[in-house]
């Protein structure tokens, strides 16, 4: 698909950021070519429109920027899956390892129910330990993910 390369080359790519050796995939320039912006989020609803999905849950924080269009797009609802300690309702959280430690992300109680099917959304997938924690969190309540999507994969590492 031609879209592929001019949404690739919007992408910027920071060396050393956040921490010397890491080359940082910045997405902010996407969102600055309206043309790129557009083309992504067309690209995942044209893959997810008539699959049946009612949630489309986006992952903290850039899912939250490509999540809503795809949703607002498909007929879904959007779910945010955040960091701890950010969401006011009573919430279920999932602990994952991090390449130090680990963290946790969660997700309101009541805002899917058993039985739906969701789409997971994030920006990119290194490990795809955050990926695994949302689909968890959204597997203990009985929701079906249908796929994971990402703008990005970043090749060459062990996915969990
Ligand atoms: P994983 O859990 O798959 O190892 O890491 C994916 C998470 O780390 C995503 O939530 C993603 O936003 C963040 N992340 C890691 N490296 C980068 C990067 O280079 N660019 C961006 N935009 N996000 C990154």
């Amino acid at each position: 698909d031609p879209r592929i390369a001019r949404i690739s080359s919007a992408i910027r790519v920071i060396p050393d950021f956040p921490k010397p050796g890491i080359m940082f995939q910045d997405i902010t320039t996407l969102l600055l070519d309206t043309k790129a912006f557009k083309d992504t989020i067309d690209l995942f609803v044209e893959r997810y429109r008539d699959k049946n999905i009612s949630v489309v849950a986006g992952v903290e924080a850039r899912g939250f920027i490509f999540g809503p269009p795809i949703a607002l797009a498909i007929g879904a609802k959007f779910v945010p899956m955040r960091k701890p300690n950010k969401l006011p309702g009573e919430v279920i959280s999932e602990e994952y390892s991090l390449e130090y430690g680990t963290d946790k992300m969660e997700m309101h109680v009541g805002a899917v129910e058993a039985g739906e099917h969701a789409l997971v959304i994030d920006d990119l997938i290194a490990t795809g330990g955050t990926l695994c924690a949302a689909v968890k969190l959204l597997e203990r309540v009985g929701v079906h993910v249908v796929e994971c999507a990402c703008v990005i994969e970043l090749l060459g590492l062990k996915v969990c």
